[in-house]
Protein backbone atom coordinates (compact mmCIF):
# COMPACT_ATOMS: atom_id res chain seq x y z
CA UNK A 1 0.00 0.00 0.00
CA UNK A 2 1.09 3.69 -0.52
CA UNK A 3 2.39 5.18 1.98
CA UNK A 4 1.49 8.81 4.03
CA UNK A 5 2.66 11.62 5.51
CA UNK A 6 1.39 10.57 8.84
CA UNK A 7 -0.37 7.64 10.24
CA UNK A 8 -2.41 7.81 13.14
CA UNK A 9 -2.89 5.17 16.15
CA UNK A 10 -6.10 5.06 17.00
CA UNK A 11 -9.33 7.55 15.71
CA UNK A 12 -10.42 9.27 19.21
CA UNK A 13 -11.04 12.77 19.10
CA UNK A 14 -7.24 14.00 19.23
CA UNK A 15 -6.44 11.86 16.62
CA UNK A 16 -9.36 13.10 14.19
CA UNK A 17 -9.06 16.74 14.73
CA UNK A 18 -5.25 16.18 14.32
CA UNK A 19 -5.48 13.79 11.05
CA UNK A 20 -8.49 17.37 9.44
CA UNK A 21 -5.96 19.64 10.98
CA UNK A 22 -2.79 18.26 9.69
CA UNK A 23 -4.77 17.82 5.98
CA UNK A 24 -5.60 20.87 5.58
CA UNK A 25 -2.03 21.63 5.48
CA UNK A 26 -1.72 19.86 2.92
CA UNK A 27 -0.08 16.24 4.67
CA UNK A 28 -1.43 12.87 3.30
CA UNK A 29 -2.56 11.64 6.63
CA UNK A 30 -4.29 7.72 7.13
CA UNK A 31 -6.37 7.18 10.87
CA UNK A 32 -6.12 3.41 12.09
CA UNK A 33 -8.80 2.36 14.30
CA UNK A 34 -9.24 -1.18 15.68
CA UNK A 35 -12.92 -0.70 16.57
CA UNK A 36 -15.44 -1.02 14.09
CA UNK A 37 -16.63 2.52 14.57
CA UNK A 38 -14.17 6.10 14.72
CA UNK A 39 -14.66 8.88 17.88
CA UNK A 40 -13.28 6.62 20.61
CA UNK A 41 -15.33 7.42 23.59
CA UNK A 42 -17.51 9.74 21.40
CA UNK A 43 -20.34 6.97 20.51
CA UNK A 44 -23.28 8.00 19.22
CA UNK A 45 -25.99 5.32 19.60
CA UNK A 46 -29.55 4.97 17.96
CA UNK A 47 -32.02 2.57 19.29
CA UNK A 48 -29.41 1.57 22.26
CA UNK A 49 -32.30 1.41 25.08
CA UNK A 50 -35.81 1.21 23.03
CA UNK A 51 -36.32 2.54 19.48
CA UNK A 52 -36.05 6.31 18.41
CA UNK A 53 -34.17 7.17 21.08
CA UNK A 54 -30.48 8.02 20.70
CA UNK A 55 -28.01 7.91 23.24
CA UNK A 56 -24.26 9.13 23.71
CA UNK A 57 -22.74 5.63 25.18
CA UNK A 58 -19.69 7.46 26.75
CA UNK A 59 -19.20 11.13 26.63
CA UNK A 60 -21.84 13.16 25.54
CA UNK A 61 -20.92 17.20 26.36
CA UNK A 62 -18.88 19.41 24.29
CA UNK A 63 -17.60 22.61 26.20
CA UNK A 64 -14.07 21.95 26.24
CA UNK A 65 -14.29 21.38 22.06
CA UNK A 66 -16.50 23.98 21.09
CA UNK A 67 -13.52 25.99 23.68
CA UNK A 68 -10.94 24.67 21.94
CA UNK A 69 -7.86 26.15 19.26
CA UNK A 70 -9.02 22.99 16.92
CA UNK A 71 -12.84 23.58 16.84
CA UNK A 72 -11.77 27.70 16.36
CA UNK A 73 -9.24 26.48 13.29
CA UNK A 74 -11.86 23.79 11.83
CA UNK A 75 -15.36 25.56 12.42
CA UNK A 76 -16.21 27.23 9.69
CA UNK A 77 -15.58 23.74 7.67
CA UNK A 78 -17.60 21.80 10.39
CA UNK A 79 -20.29 24.43 10.29
CA UNK A 80 -20.75 23.68 6.15
CA UNK A 81 -20.69 20.06 6.68
CA UNK A 82 -23.65 20.75 9.25
CA UNK A 83 -22.39 20.26 12.49
CA UNK A 84 -24.40 22.18 14.18
CA UNK A 85 -23.83 23.01 18.41
CA UNK A 86 -26.84 23.85 20.59
CA UNK A 87 -26.30 25.43 24.13
CA UNK A 88 -27.70 25.63 27.20
CA UNK A 89 -28.21 29.15 30.06
CA UNK A 90 -28.41 26.36 32.39
CA UNK A 91 -25.13 23.91 32.16
CA UNK A 92 -25.12 22.69 35.70
CA UNK A 93 -26.98 22.19 39.26
CA UNK A 94 -26.72 20.25 42.40
CA UNK A 95 -29.67 18.56 43.94
CA UNK A 96 -29.17 17.89 47.43
CA UNK A 97 -30.56 15.20 50.10
CA UNK A 98 -32.60 17.61 52.17
CA UNK A 99 -34.41 18.37 48.60
CA UNK A 100 -32.97 22.10 48.34
CA UNK A 101 -30.61 22.74 45.28
CA UNK A 102 -28.13 24.87 43.71
CA UNK A 103 -27.47 26.36 40.17
CA UNK A 104 -24.77 27.80 37.64
CA UNK A 105 -25.73 29.82 34.93
CA UNK A 106 -24.20 31.50 31.88
CA UNK A 107 -25.04 34.67 33.31
CA UNK A 108 -22.49 36.32 35.61
CA UNK A 109 -25.42 38.59 37.22
CA UNK A 110 -27.88 35.27 38.36
CA UNK A 111 -24.53 33.30 39.48
CA UNK A 112 -24.24 35.96 41.74
CA UNK A 113 -27.82 36.29 42.71
CA UNK A 114 -27.96 32.43 43.10
CA UNK A 115 -25.28 32.22 45.23
CA UNK A 116 -26.34 35.10 47.71
CA UNK A 117 -29.64 33.13 47.44
CA UNK A 118 -27.39 30.47 49.54
CA UNK A 119 -25.48 32.54 51.71
CA UNK A 120 -25.30 36.30 51.53
CA UNK A 121 -21.75 37.66 50.50
CA UNK A 122 -20.75 34.38 48.65
CA UNK A 123 -22.55 36.68 45.06
CA UNK A 124 -19.49 39.06 45.45
CA UNK A 125 -17.18 36.14 46.06
CA UNK A 126 -18.07 34.79 43.20
CA UNK A 127 -17.80 38.06 41.02
CA UNK A 128 -14.52 38.59 42.40
CA UNK A 129 -13.12 34.71 41.90
CA UNK A 130 -14.49 35.54 38.56
CA UNK A 131 -12.72 38.62 37.91
CA UNK A 132 -9.33 37.56 39.11
CA UNK A 133 -9.51 34.31 37.19
CA UNK A 134 -10.58 36.35 34.09
CA UNK A 135 -7.59 38.62 34.65
CA UNK A 136 -5.19 35.99 33.89
CA UNK A 137 -7.42 33.36 32.30
CA UNK A 138 -4.27 33.49 29.26
CA UNK A 139 -1.89 32.01 31.98
CA UNK A 140 -4.70 29.38 33.34
CA UNK A 141 -5.88 28.31 30.02
CA UNK A 142 -2.05 28.65 28.73
CA UNK A 143 -1.13 25.80 30.96
CA UNK A 144 -3.82 23.39 29.13
CA UNK A 145 -3.29 24.74 25.92
CA UNK A 146 0.99 24.78 25.63
CA UNK A 147 3.17 22.41 25.05
CA UNK A 148 4.87 22.54 29.18
CA UNK A 149 8.06 20.91 28.17
CA UNK A 150 9.36 22.93 25.38
CA UNK A 151 10.27 26.25 24.25
CA UNK A 152 6.95 27.45 24.54
CA UNK A 153 6.39 26.02 28.06
CA UNK A 154 9.46 28.18 29.01
CA UNK A 155 7.65 31.42 27.64
CA UNK A 156 4.74 30.94 29.13
CA UNK A 157 6.70 30.72 32.88
CA UNK A 158 8.84 33.77 31.51
CA UNK A 159 5.02 35.56 30.57
CA UNK A 160 3.89 34.90 34.62
CA UNK A 161 7.23 36.11 36.17
CA UNK A 162 6.88 39.25 34.17
CA UNK A 163 3.66 40.07 35.13
CA UNK A 164 3.84 38.74 38.89
CA UNK A 165 7.24 38.95 39.80
CA UNK A 166 9.12 36.64 41.83
CA UNK A 167 7.25 36.22 44.84
CA UNK A 168 4.10 36.76 42.60
CA UNK A 169 4.70 33.81 40.38
CA UNK A 170 5.27 31.54 43.62
CA UNK A 171 2.06 32.91 45.33
CA UNK A 172 0.08 32.28 41.33
CA UNK A 173 1.86 28.57 41.55
CA UNK A 174 0.92 27.87 45.20
CA UNK A 175 -2.99 28.24 43.74
CA UNK A 176 -2.31 25.92 41.04
CA UNK A 177 -1.80 23.50 43.68
CA UNK A 178 -4.93 24.06 45.86
CA UNK A 179 -6.60 21.01 46.74
CA UNK A 180 -10.42 22.03 45.73
CA UNK A 181 -11.68 21.80 49.42
CA UNK A 182 -9.32 24.13 50.30
CA UNK A 183 -9.72 26.42 47.63
CA UNK A 184 -13.79 26.20 48.00
CA UNK A 185 -13.35 26.29 51.82
CA UNK A 186 -11.17 29.68 51.45
CA UNK A 187 -13.83 31.56 48.56
CA UNK A 188 -17.20 30.73 49.61
CA UNK A 189 -19.22 30.36 53.37
CA UNK A 190 -22.49 28.21 51.63
CA UNK A 191 -22.44 24.45 52.13
CA UNK A 192 -24.54 24.58 48.56
CA UNK A 193 -21.88 26.55 46.82
CA UNK A 194 -19.68 23.61 47.62
CA UNK A 195 -21.83 21.26 47.21
CA UNK A 196 -22.88 23.16 43.67
CA UNK A 197 -18.54 22.79 42.51
CA UNK A 198 -16.89 19.72 44.46
CA UNK A 199 -18.77 17.46 42.10
CA UNK A 200 -16.86 19.23 39.30
CA UNK A 201 -13.60 17.80 40.71
CA UNK A 202 -14.41 14.24 39.25
CA UNK A 203 -15.25 15.72 35.82
CA UNK A 204 -11.07 16.41 35.94
CA UNK A 205 -10.32 13.29 37.07
CA UNK A 206 -9.38 14.34 40.50
CA UNK A 207 -11.15 13.92 44.02
CA UNK A 208 -11.78 16.99 46.32
CA UNK A 209 -8.59 16.91 48.36
CA UNK A 210 -6.36 16.46 45.63
CA UNK A 211 -3.23 18.75 45.22
CA UNK A 212 -4.75 21.02 41.77
CA UNK A 213 -7.52 20.22 41.92
CA UNK A 214 -9.20 23.78 43.59
CA UNK A 215 -7.12 25.16 39.86
CA UNK A 216 -9.08 22.57 38.21
CA UNK A 217 -12.38 23.49 39.32
CA UNK A 218 -11.85 27.41 39.02
CA UNK A 219 -11.22 26.63 35.80
CA UNK A 220 -14.19 24.67 34.98
CA UNK A 221 -16.77 26.74 37.00
CA UNK A 222 -15.96 30.02 34.54
CA UNK A 223 -15.92 27.93 31.53
CA UNK A 224 -19.60 27.02 32.15
CA UNK A 225 -20.46 30.24 32.92
CA UNK A 226 -18.37 31.26 29.49
CA UNK A 227 -19.45 28.61 27.49
CA UNK A 228 -22.17 26.60 29.07
CA UNK A 229 -22.88 23.23 27.81
CA UNK A 230 -23.13 22.87 24.44
CA UNK A 231 -23.63 19.58 22.84
CA UNK A 232 -24.05 18.66 19.03
CA UNK A 233 -27.26 18.76 17.08
CA UNK A 234 -28.22 14.81 16.62
CA UNK A 235 -24.91 14.01 18.97
CA UNK A 236 -21.34 13.50 19.04
CA UNK A 237 -21.41 11.13 15.64
CA UNK A 238 -22.08 14.50 13.34
CA UNK A 239 -18.55 15.32 14.60
CA UNK A 240 -16.69 12.15 14.25
CA UNK A 241 -18.43 12.30 10.85
CA UNK A 242 -17.57 15.65 9.61
CA UNK A 243 -13.57 15.74 10.76
CA UNK A 244 -13.21 11.88 9.22
CA UNK A 245 -14.80 13.67 6.32
CA UNK A 246 -11.85 16.32 6.21
CA UNK A 247 -9.42 13.88 6.04
CA UNK A 248 -10.93 11.66 3.20
CA UNK A 249 -12.58 14.78 1.02
CA UNK A 250 -8.24 15.84 1.33
CA UNK A 251 -7.33 12.38 -0.14
CA UNK A 252 -6.58 10.59 3.33
CA UNK A 253 -7.91 7.54 4.38
CA UNK A 254 -9.61 6.33 7.28
CA UNK A 255 -9.52 3.03 8.31
CA UNK A 256 -12.06 0.86 10.86
CA UNK A 257 -11.12 -2.58 11.85
CA UNK A 258 -7.32 -1.86 11.82
CA UNK A 259 -5.63 -2.93 14.96
CA UNK A 260 -2.12 -1.68 14.74
CA UNK A 261 0.10 -4.20 16.17
CA UNK A 262 3.58 -2.59 16.04
CA UNK A 263 5.25 0.64 15.32
CA UNK A 264 7.92 0.25 12.88
CA UNK A 265 11.75 1.87 13.21
CA UNK A 266 14.50 2.22 10.85
CA UNK A 267 17.50 3.33 12.27
CA UNK A 268 15.63 4.55 15.40
CA UNK A 269 13.00 6.24 13.44
CA UNK A 270 8.97 5.75 13.15
CA UNK A 271 8.62 4.48 9.33
CA UNK A 272 5.61 2.93 9.27
CA UNK A 273 3.01 0.44 11.47
CA UNK A 274 1.88 -2.66 11.00
CA UNK A 275 -1.39 -4.35 11.24
CA UNK A 276 -2.72 -7.09 13.19
CA UNK A 277 -3.24 -8.42 9.45
CA UNK A 278 -0.19 -8.26 8.25
CA UNK A 279 -0.44 -5.05 6.54
CA UNK A 280 2.30 -2.68 6.69
CA UNK A 281 1.40 1.22 6.14
CA UNK A 282 4.40 3.16 5.96
CA UNK A 283 4.48 7.00 7.09
CA UNK A 284 7.01 9.06 5.95
CA UNK A 285 6.85 12.09 8.29
CA UNK A 286 4.98 10.88 11.38
CA UNK A 287 3.76 8.17 13.94
CA UNK A 288 0.98 9.50 15.59
CA UNK A 289 -0.19 7.02 18.53
CA UNK A 290 -3.00 7.63 20.73
CA UNK A 291 -2.78 5.15 23.49
CA UNK A 292 -1.88 5.04 26.84
CA UNK A 293 1.80 4.41 27.59
CA UNK A 294 1.30 1.32 28.52
CA UNK A 295 0.38 0.11 25.06
CA UNK A 296 3.11 1.75 23.51
CA UNK A 297 6.26 0.87 25.57
CA UNK A 298 4.71 -2.32 26.05
CA UNK A 299 2.90 -3.36 23.26
CA UNK A 300 3.69 -1.09 19.80
CA UNK A 301 7.42 -0.47 20.41
CA UNK A 302 9.64 -3.56 20.58
CA UNK A 303 11.96 -4.26 23.94
CA UNK A 304 14.99 -2.34 22.66
CA UNK A 305 13.31 0.46 20.89
CA UNK A 306 12.83 3.05 24.02
CA UNK A 307 15.36 3.22 27.03
CA UNK A 308 14.88 1.22 29.98
CA UNK A 309 14.12 4.32 32.42
CA UNK A 310 11.21 5.01 29.91
CA UNK A 311 9.98 1.92 29.08
CA UNK A 312 10.08 1.30 32.99
CA UNK A 313 7.88 3.91 33.79
CA UNK A 314 5.57 3.12 31.07
CA UNK A 315 4.82 -0.17 32.83
CA UNK A 316 4.64 1.57 36.42
CA UNK A 317 2.04 4.40 34.65
CA UNK A 318 -1.40 4.11 36.95
CA UNK A 319 -5.07 4.13 36.17
CA UNK A 320 -7.64 5.97 38.00
CA UNK A 321 -11.20 5.29 39.59
CA UNK A 322 -13.42 3.30 36.88
CA UNK A 323 -16.70 4.41 35.80
CA UNK A 324 -20.12 3.28 35.41
CA UNK A 325 -22.90 4.80 32.66
CA UNK A 326 -26.52 4.51 33.11
CA UNK A 327 -28.48 4.65 30.41
CA UNK A 328 -32.30 5.38 30.94
CA UNK A 329 -35.19 5.86 28.19
CA UNK A 330 -38.29 8.00 29.94
CA UNK A 331 -41.59 7.94 28.16
CA UNK A 332 -42.02 11.60 29.70
CA UNK A 333 -39.42 14.42 31.18
CA UNK A 334 -38.43 14.13 35.01
CA UNK A 335 -40.43 16.13 37.49
CA UNK A 336 -37.82 16.72 39.97
CA UNK A 337 -38.93 17.42 43.49
CA UNK A 338 -38.22 21.14 44.47
CA UNK A 339 -36.31 23.58 41.89
CA UNK A 340 -38.25 23.31 38.66
CA UNK A 341 -35.08 24.58 37.29
CA UNK A 342 -33.65 21.06 37.63
CA UNK A 343 -35.48 19.65 34.87
CA UNK A 344 -33.96 22.58 32.54
CA UNK A 345 -30.53 21.81 33.81
CA UNK A 346 -28.16 20.10 31.56
CA UNK A 347 -26.10 18.12 34.00
CA UNK A 348 -27.23 17.53 38.09
CA UNK A 349 -25.30 16.54 40.41
CA UNK A 350 -27.29 14.56 42.99
CA UNK A 351 -24.60 15.14 45.93
CA UNK A 352 -24.97 15.79 50.04
CA UNK A 353 -21.85 18.11 48.87
CA UNK A 354 -18.08 18.45 49.54
CA UNK A 355 -18.04 15.89 52.26
CA UNK A 356 -20.02 13.44 50.37
CA UNK A 357 -17.96 13.29 47.11
CA UNK A 358 -14.67 13.51 49.66
CA UNK A 359 -16.01 10.64 51.16
CA UNK A 360 -17.04 8.55 47.72
CA UNK A 361 -13.98 9.10 46.53
CA UNK A 362 -11.89 8.12 49.65
CA UNK A 363 -13.85 4.95 49.48
CA UNK A 364 -13.83 4.35 45.74
CA UNK A 365 -9.95 4.58 46.02
CA UNK A 366 -9.77 1.87 49.03
CA UNK A 367 -11.76 -0.58 46.45
CA UNK A 368 -14.99 -0.02 48.25
CA UNK A 369 -18.29 0.72 46.04
CA UNK A 370 -19.33 4.12 47.75
CA UNK A 371 -22.19 4.28 50.48
CA UNK A 372 -23.58 7.15 48.59
CA UNK A 373 -21.91 7.98 45.57
CA UNK A 374 -22.26 11.15 43.18
CA UNK A 375 -24.67 11.10 41.08
CA UNK A 376 -23.97 12.60 37.41
CA UNK A 377 -27.31 13.04 36.17
CA UNK A 378 -26.97 14.27 32.73
CA UNK A 379 -30.31 15.39 30.73
CA UNK A 380 -29.22 15.57 26.97
CA UNK A 381 -32.64 16.59 25.95
CA UNK A 382 -32.45 19.74 27.54
CA UNK A 383 -30.35 21.05 25.15
CA UNK A 384 -31.21 18.88 21.72
CA UNK A 385 -34.58 17.63 21.75
CA UNK A 386 -34.09 15.27 18.62
CA UNK A 387 -32.38 12.94 21.01
CA UNK A 388 -35.74 10.37 21.73
CA UNK A 389 -39.53 10.95 20.03
CA UNK A 390 -41.70 14.10 20.90
CA UNK A 391 -42.53 13.93 24.42
CA UNK A 392 -40.11 11.95 25.95
CA UNK A 393 -36.63 12.23 27.93
CA UNK A 394 -32.77 10.59 28.07
CA UNK A 395 -31.15 10.51 30.96
CA UNK A 396 -27.21 9.72 30.79
CA UNK A 397 -25.50 8.80 34.03
CA UNK A 398 -22.50 8.77 35.56
CA UNK A 399 -20.70 7.14 38.78
CA UNK A 400 -17.32 8.33 38.23
CA UNK A 401 -16.44 6.67 42.19
CA UNK A 402 -15.52 3.32 41.43
CA UNK A 403 -12.43 1.37 42.30
CA UNK A 404 -9.57 1.03 40.12
CA UNK A 405 -9.25 -2.51 40.81
CA UNK A 406 -10.58 -5.68 41.97
CA UNK A 407 -13.35 -4.77 44.41
CA UNK A 408 -13.05 -5.19 47.59
CA UNK A 409 -16.61 -4.67 49.23
CA UNK A 410 -19.76 -2.32 49.54
CA UNK A 411 -19.21 0.50 51.88
CA UNK A 412 -22.76 0.59 52.30
CA UNK A 413 -22.84 -3.29 53.54
CA UNK A 414 -25.76 -4.46 50.96
CA UNK A 415 -24.32 -5.79 47.95
CA UNK A 416 -22.21 -9.04 47.75
CA UNK A 417 -19.60 -8.10 45.87
CA UNK A 418 -17.93 -12.02 44.73
CA UNK A 419 -14.48 -12.05 43.67
CA UNK A 420 -14.73 -8.66 43.21
CA UNK A 421 -15.00 -8.82 39.27
CA UNK A 422 -17.95 -7.11 37.78
CA UNK A 423 -20.94 -9.40 36.97
CA UNK A 424 -24.08 -8.87 35.41
CA UNK A 425 -25.34 -9.22 38.84
CA UNK A 426 -23.32 -6.53 40.75
CA UNK A 427 -23.13 -4.48 38.08
CA UNK A 428 -27.53 -4.76 37.82
CA UNK A 429 -27.76 -4.00 41.73
CA UNK A 430 -25.64 -1.19 41.89
CA UNK A 431 -27.46 0.49 39.27
CA UNK A 432 -30.46 -0.71 41.29
CA UNK A 433 -29.26 1.61 43.96
CA UNK A 434 -28.10 4.45 41.83
CA UNK A 435 -31.56 4.62 40.32
CA UNK A 436 -33.57 4.52 43.58
CA UNK A 437 -31.31 7.42 45.09
CA UNK A 438 -32.37 9.39 41.83
CA UNK A 439 -36.11 8.24 42.29
CA UNK A 440 -36.38 10.62 45.75
CA UNK A 441 -35.23 12.95 43.49
CA UNK A 442 -38.00 12.38 40.56
CA UNK A 443 -41.18 11.76 41.28
CA UNK A 444 -41.55 10.02 38.46
CA UNK A 445 -38.61 8.25 37.46
CA UNK A 446 -39.91 4.54 38.09
CA UNK A 447 -43.17 4.67 35.84
CA UNK A 448 -41.96 6.79 33.26
CA UNK A 449 -38.84 4.64 32.59
CA UNK A 450 -39.49 2.99 29.07
CA UNK A 451 -35.52 1.13 29.18
CA UNK A 452 -32.29 1.05 30.36
CA UNK A 453 -28.69 -0.24 29.70
CA UNK A 454 -25.50 -0.10 32.50
CA UNK A 455 -21.97 -0.52 31.43
CA UNK A 456 -19.59 -1.06 34.41
CA UNK A 457 -16.10 -0.63 34.60
CA UNK A 458 -15.01 -3.65 32.65
CA UNK A 459 -17.93 -2.87 29.84
CA UNK A 460 -15.85 0.30 29.17
CA UNK A 461 -13.00 -1.04 29.05
CA UNK A 462 -14.08 -3.78 26.40
CA UNK A 463 -15.09 -0.60 24.00
CA UNK A 464 -12.21 0.98 24.21
CA UNK A 465 -8.77 -0.42 25.14
CA UNK A 466 -7.57 2.94 26.01
CA UNK A 467 -9.56 3.23 29.27
CA UNK A 468 -8.30 0.53 31.05
CA UNK A 469 -9.94 -0.64 34.23
CA UNK A 470 -13.11 1.98 33.11
CA UNK A 471 -10.81 4.77 34.01
CA UNK A 472 -12.48 7.14 31.57
CA UNK A 473 -9.26 9.31 31.83
CA UNK A 474 -6.85 7.34 30.49
CA UNK A 475 -4.80 7.79 33.19
CA UNK A 476 -4.87 8.68 36.78
CA UNK A 477 -4.65 12.89 36.72
CA UNK A 478 -2.63 12.83 40.19
CA UNK A 479 -0.13 15.64 39.91
CA UNK A 480 2.66 13.42 39.57
CA UNK A 481 1.03 12.14 36.49
CA UNK A 482 -0.01 15.56 35.19
CA UNK A 483 0.88 18.64 33.41
CA UNK A 484 4.90 18.50 33.09
CA UNK A 485 4.82 14.99 34.10
CA UNK A 486 1.96 13.41 31.59
CA UNK A 487 2.90 10.94 30.52
CA UNK A 488 5.80 10.46 32.18
CA UNK A 489 8.62 12.22 33.43
CA UNK A 490 11.13 10.46 31.30
CA UNK A 491 9.10 11.49 28.25
CA UNK A 492 6.99 14.73 28.92
CA UNK A 493 4.87 16.01 26.28
CA UNK A 494 4.29 14.25 22.89
CA UNK A 495 7.59 13.28 21.20
CA UNK A 496 8.47 10.28 22.30
CA UNK A 497 12.39 8.72 22.63
CA UNK A 498 12.19 7.43 18.95
CA UNK A 499 12.03 9.79 16.32
CA UNK A 500 9.30 10.65 14.32
CA UNK A 501 6.64 8.94 16.88
CA UNK A 502 4.37 11.25 18.29
CA UNK A 503 2.35 10.51 21.79
CA UNK A 504 -1.26 11.89 21.89
CA UNK A 505 -4.59 11.03 23.46
CA UNK A 506 -5.62 11.61 27.29
CA UNK A 507 -3.03 9.86 28.82
CA UNK A 508 -1.03 13.10 27.27
CA UNK A 509 -1.04 16.20 28.33
CA UNK A 510 -3.28 18.47 28.74
CA UNK A 511 -5.24 15.10 29.77
CA UNK A 512 -8.31 13.95 28.85
CA UNK A 513 -12.35 15.54 27.51
CA UNK A 514 -12.93 16.41 23.86
CA UNK A 515 -10.77 19.36 23.49
CA UNK A 516 -8.25 17.66 21.56
CA UNK A 517 -5.34 19.41 23.21
CA UNK A 518 -2.79 16.97 22.41
CA UNK A 519 -3.81 16.48 18.84
CA UNK A 520 -3.47 20.43 18.37
CA UNK A 521 -0.42 20.45 19.85
CA UNK A 522 1.57 17.68 17.87
CA UNK A 523 -0.38 19.25 14.87
CA UNK A 524 0.86 23.20 15.67
CA UNK A 525 4.48 21.35 16.20
CA UNK A 526 4.71 19.54 13.06
CA UNK A 527 3.73 22.26 10.86
CA UNK A 528 5.90 24.96 12.42
CA UNK A 529 7.89 26.53 9.66
CA UNK A 530 11.40 25.95 9.92
CA UNK A 531 14.07 27.91 12.25
CA UNK A 532 15.04 30.04 9.41
CA UNK A 533 11.23 31.18 8.42
CA UNK A 534 10.62 31.80 11.93
CA UNK A 535 13.64 33.73 12.50
CA UNK A 536 12.76 35.54 9.19
CA UNK A 537 9.03 36.26 10.29
CA UNK A 538 10.24 38.45 13.19
CA UNK A 539 12.49 40.58 11.33
CA UNK A 540 10.70 43.50 11.11
CA UNK A 541 10.20 44.83 7.60
CA UNK A 542 12.23 48.48 6.64
CA UNK A 543 9.16 51.26 5.21
CA UNK A 544 5.88 49.61 6.79
C1 LIG B 1 -17.96 7.36 29.74
C2 LIG B 1 -17.18 8.57 29.35
C3 LIG B 1 -17.79 9.82 29.42
C4 LIG B 1 -17.07 10.96 29.11
N1 LIG B 1 -17.72 12.16 29.08
C5 LIG B 1 -17.07 13.25 28.60
C6 LIG B 1 -17.78 14.43 28.28
O1 LIG B 1 -19.01 14.47 28.37
N2 LIG B 1 -17.07 15.51 27.85
C7 LIG B 1 -15.71 15.48 27.71
O2 LIG B 1 -15.11 16.49 27.33
N3 LIG B 1 -15.03 14.32 27.94
C8 LIG B 1 -15.67 13.22 28.36
N4 LIG B 1 -15.00 12.05 28.54
C9 LIG B 1 -13.54 12.02 28.33
C10 LIG B 1 -13.22 12.10 26.85
O3 LIG B 1 -14.22 11.50 26.12
C11 LIG B 1 -11.90 11.39 26.56
O4 LIG B 1 -10.89 11.87 27.43
C12 LIG B 1 -11.48 11.65 25.11
O5 LIG B 1 -12.53 11.39 24.23
C13 LIG B 1 -10.27 10.78 24.80
O6 LIG B 1 -9.91 11.02 23.47
P1 LIG B 1 -8.60 10.40 22.85
O7 LIG B 1 -8.25 11.26 21.70
O8 LIG B 1 -7.61 10.20 23.93
O9 LIG B 1 -8.99 8.99 22.26
P2 LIG B 1 -10.04 7.89 22.65
O10 LIG B 1 -11.41 8.45 22.60
O11 LIG B 1 -9.65 7.18 23.88
O12 LIG B 1 -9.90 6.94 21.40
C14 LIG B 1 -8.73 6.20 21.17
C15 LIG B 1 -9.02 5.21 20.08
O13 LIG B 1 -7.82 4.53 19.77
C16 LIG B 1 -8.15 3.21 19.45
N5 LIG B 1 -6.95 2.40 19.58
C17 LIG B 1 -6.21 2.18 20.70
N6 LIG B 1 -5.18 1.37 20.45
C18 LIG B 1 -5.24 1.09 19.12
C19 LIG B 1 -4.43 0.30 18.27
N7 LIG B 1 -3.36 -0.36 18.71
N8 LIG B 1 -4.77 0.22 16.95
C20 LIG B 1 -5.84 0.89 16.46
N9 LIG B 1 -6.65 1.64 17.26
C21 LIG B 1 -6.35 1.74 18.57
C22 LIG B 1 -9.23 2.85 20.43
O14 LIG B 1 -9.99 1.77 19.97
C23 LIG B 1 -10.03 4.16 20.49
O15 LIG B 1 -11.09 4.16 19.58
C24 LIG B 1 -15.71 10.87 28.78
C25 LIG B 1 -15.10 9.62 28.65
C26 LIG B 1 -15.85 8.48 28.90
C27 LIG B 1 -15.22 7.14 28.68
Amino acid sequence: MAGFDAVFVGAGINSLAGAALLSRAGWSVCVLEREDELGGCIKTVNDLTAPGFTHELLAAWHPLWTGSPAYAELKDELDRRGLEYLNTDLPTGSAFPDGSSAFLTTSLEDNVAELDRHAAGDGARWQAMFDAFMKDADLSFGVLGTELWSGAGLSLGRQALRRFGRRGLLAYAGGVLTSCRDWLGDTFESDAAHGLLAPWTLHTGLGPDQATSGFMTQVIACALQLGGMPVPRGGGGQLVDALAGIVRDAGGEVRTGAHVERVLLAEGRATAVRLGSGETIPAARAVIASVTPTQLYGRLLGADDAPTDVARAAARYRYGRGEMQIHLALREPPEWYGDKRLGRTAIVHVSPGLDGVSRAVNEAERGLLPAEATIVCGQPMAVDPSRGPEGSWIVWIQLQELPAGRIKRDAAGELDVGDGTWTEKLRESYADRIVARLARHVQNLERATVARVVLSPADIEALNVNLVGGDIYGGSCALDQNFLFRPLPQAPGHRTPVDALWQIGASTHPGPGLGAGSGYLVYKELTKPALPRRLLAKVPVVGR
